[in-house]
């Protein structure tokens, strides 16, 4: 992978799990990463070690929630890189529950964060890639976007959501913006801290024995956003072989 030189690479959920492995893995190959997450003192470790590495790393807070924060941290990126090459909307939140229980702030939640975090993002960039006459967003979706189980149903839905906009920006780019959603199976990240429902949780934990590492995802991204411009990889599912 030799093309990451000078392209900026914007991760929202940097803080852990998959947004941080990607981190690492895109800035060890030459990528200059712009890390956003709320927790802004483990991005600011993670940026350090970033460098540490001999790579290059900035970092700021972002609720991406919050549109106008989204949109202030594509602005703080060109600022300190003057591009945005890839946004990478990693940020996701998956409190499990089934749909008894009502838990309708954790179902918003979903909803803002998986749904909305990601329209943020598209609202944020898509105006600068066209002017660019470039770009590209990694849409993390999950392979609860592809098949919904008990317990999930919100979550599923949220993902389904993120599908489905992303293959709409892919039609709607005219080759210009690519779009890759990468949908992974269980991986070890702090995911499953979240779920409040103990029967959800319980179920959880049974499932995560045989959770992929968070590097192997970032893999699949790095794969993603490392082919020549004429290239767009749509999706890559990652399960792990254990999993059916
Ligand atoms: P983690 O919980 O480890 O990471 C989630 C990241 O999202 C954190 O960095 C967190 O940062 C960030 N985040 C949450 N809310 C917000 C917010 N409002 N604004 C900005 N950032 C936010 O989980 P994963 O690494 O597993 O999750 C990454 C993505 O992968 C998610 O979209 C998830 O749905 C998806 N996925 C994960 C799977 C798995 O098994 N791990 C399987 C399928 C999909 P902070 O709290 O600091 O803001």
């Amino acid at each position: 992978m030799s093309d990451g030189t000078e392209k900026t690479v914007l991760i929202t959920g940097a803080s852990s799990g998959i947004g941080q492995a990607t981190a690492v893995r895109l800035a060890a190959a030459g990528y200059r990463v712009v890390l956003g997450a709320r927790r802004t003192e483990r991005l600011a470790e993670l940026a350090e070690q970033i460098r540490g590495a001999g790579g290059s790393a900035e970092y700021r807070a972002l609720d991406v929630t919050d549109a106008e924060d989204f949109r202030a941290f594509v602005e703080f990126a060109l600022e300190r890189y003057d591009r945005v090459d890839v946004v990478i909307n990693n940020a996701g939140v998956m409190p499990l529950s089934t749909l008894d229980a009502g838990l309708l702030d954790e179902w918003n939640r979903m909803i803002d964060v998986n749904i909305r975090g990601v329209l943020h993002g598209i609202a944020a960039a898509l105006p600068l890639m066209r002017a660019q006459g470039h770009g590209h967003f990694v849409n993390v979706a999950s392979i609860g976007a592809h098949e919904v189980v008990p317990s999930a149903a919100v979550y599923c839905g949220t993902k389904y959501a993120v599908w489905a906009i992303s293959e709409g920006l892919r039609q709607e780019s005219g080759g210009d913006v690519r779009v890759s959603v990468v949908s992974p199976g269980v991986t070890e990240s702090e995911l499953a801290d979240s779920i409040s429902d103990p029967e959800a949780a319980a179920g959880m934990r049974e499932y995560r024995k045989v959770a992929l590492p968070a590097s192997a995802i970032a893999d699949a991204i790095a794969y993603a956003v490392s082919q020549p411009s004429e290239v767009d990889v749509n999706e890559i599912v990652v399960r792990p072989a254990a999993t059916r």
